[in-house]
């Protein structure tokens, strides 16, 4: 974690700070966004500018169009992602997983647990910040709609100290009709990655009677992410998302955060009008002339000259207001910037360690056994028993017969013509009733006859191997036993 920098005094907050008056010097005993009795302090942060929100921006509009189109994609006719608790059914990148792809669904879980540890020890927030559904949402489209409707953080912050009128009413009430209006879509598109598009088709297009089920989660979600970019906002970082509780467990001096460099910074103080660099120097004055324009854009409120804190979500937007102040007073840009505690204290650069090499290792190894599992699973999942209660039964033509019940999953989304054929020993077996056509992602149970030689029997049980086929091509191979009398009773 970067330390704080050692100050004079704490500074004032100017009146046009985001947050109401808070004394920075224990800004670690209390949030930025709750005054000391804990009551919620509205954060009105000012519109970023610069080449890092440029940057953001652009990603965004891609990640909001893949997060949208997603549902629509369609790998091998599978969804490209699909999270169906309800029926236990997983896809990811078009390959399905079933509750019975339990090492699979493990190792995937694994996958995405250690490539967390990897991306945070190495990069710190850079999900947070850049790539969050919580953050693309909140502050590339919600806020910017308020910025639209309401106007910059000080036209907020004005708009909400007046007294009601037709004008104000009319903005707050389009703002949220257009919140509530995108929170439908969000909450549509979660439903849609959940249950698939097919099924939020039906629950659109039927009777509402029908799937009173599905229609009360849509108006749940709606209502949810309504509260979450309405009011909550900065909170569902703060206080709920898990990943920015057990960051600060991965960081080291060697991630990359965004960071304040207080070695260059302090001591900090205002500029005056007539002072050179020179003269500022030689005054003891660092280059962060205190003007709190990095605390204003801040969406979490924080002063990132604090050093490293929970609240952050390394948005950059600090970067971008810090650097066009640098422009302004022809210093260089990078007073806040992306760096390592290396970095910053002793000039060190972005290296490797022991510790990231160990979880890259076994990132590697796991997305391997990952392959491996997929590329060697079978598209069917099969058991073949004897029936129960069923025992041998001698044929007039002298064969012993045995009853199974075979039980065949597929797992594929497409319907399977199977065939079983008896692979050892040489004998006969016969599917009982239709030919099996297991449909897409169902279960079929049909009952099978195998017929034996007594000269291939062993005495007592015989070993039996049925091969599944589709197709042609064979799919599973089954092992169990043929009951026959014992050799006493030949
Ligand atoms: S924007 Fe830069 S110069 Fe201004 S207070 Fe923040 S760190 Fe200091
Ligand atoms: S401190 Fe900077 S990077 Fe962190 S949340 Fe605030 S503006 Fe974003």
């Amino acid at each position: 974690m970067l330390a704080p920098p050692e100050k004079e005094t704490a500074a004032p907050t100017p009146p046009e700070s985001p947050v109401k008056s808070v004394d920075w010097s224990d800004f670690r005993e209390h949030l930025a966004t709750a005054d000391k009795e804990g009551h919620r302090l509205w954060i009105y942060p000012r519109k970023p500018r610069g080449r890092f929100t440029s940057a953001r921006t652009w990603l965004s509009w891609f990640l909001l169009a893949v997060m949208f189109v997603g549902p629509f994609i369609r790998i091998n006719g599978n969804p490209l992602l699909l999270l169906n608790i309800v029926e236990r059914k997983f896809v990811i990148l078009g390959q399905i997983f079933w509750p019975q792809d339990m090492i699979l669904s493990a190792v995937t879980l694994l996958i995405f647990f250690t490539g967390i540890i990897v991306f945070t020890a190495a990069f710190g927030r850079l999900w947070c910040g850049w790539t969050c559904p919580q953050t693309v949402l909140m502050e590339m489209v919600f806020r910017k709609i308020e910025y639209f409707i309401e106007g910059d953080a000080h036209e907020q912050r004005s708009l909400a100290k007046a007294p009601w009128t037709m004008g104000k009413a009319a903005k707050k009430f389009s703002k949220h009709a257009i919140f509530l209006g995108l929170s439908f879509i969000v909450g549509n598109t979660l439903l849609a990655y959940i249950i698939g598009t097919e099924q939020l088709y039906t629950i659109v297009t039927d009777p509402p009677a029908k799937h009173l089920t599905g229609l009360t989660f849509m108006i749940l979600f709606t209502l949810l992410f309504y509260g979450i970019f309405a009011r909550f906002r900065e909170q569902a970082c703060t206080f709920i998302c898990p990943y920015g509780r057990f960051m600060s467990t991965l960081l080291d001096e060697n991630t990359i955060v965004v960071a304040y460099d207080h070695q260059r910074g302090e001591k900090r103080g205002t500029l005056r009008r007539t002072q050179t660099a020179e003269q500022r120097k030689s005054a003891g004055r660092g280059d962060c002339i205190d003007c709190h324009q990095c605390v204003s854009v801040c969406p979490t409120g924080i002063d990132i000259r604090n050093g490293t804190q929970m609240e952050c979500v390394h948005c950059t937007a600090c970067i971008d207001a810090c650097d066009s102040v640098m422009e302004k007073i022809r210093r260089p840009r990078g007073l806040i910037r992306y760096a390592s505690l290396n970095g910053f204290e002793r000039g060190e650069r972005l290296r490797v360690t022991a510790r990231l090499v160990g979880y890259l290792v076994l990132l590697l190894a796991l997305i391997g056994l990952w392959l491996f599992l997929v590329f060697t699973r079978s598209d069917v999942q099969a058991t073949f028993l004897r029936a129960q209660g069923a025992l041998f039964q001698q044929m007039p033509d002298g064969h012993f017969s045995n009853l199974y019940t075979v039980k065949i999953m597929n797992k594929t989304s497409r319907d399977m013509p199977i065939e079983l054929r008896l692979e050892s020993p040489s004998g006969s077996l016969q599917v009982m009733g239709q030919a099996i056509v297991v449909p897409k992602e169902k279960l079929a149970e049909n009952s099978v006859l195998i017929e034996l030689d007594r000269k291939v029997m062993k005495s007592g049980s015989t070993p039996v191997v049925v091969g599944v086929y589709s197709n042609g091509r064979r799919i599973e191979t089954l092992k169990t036993g043929f009951i026959g009398p014992r050799d006493d009773t030949k």
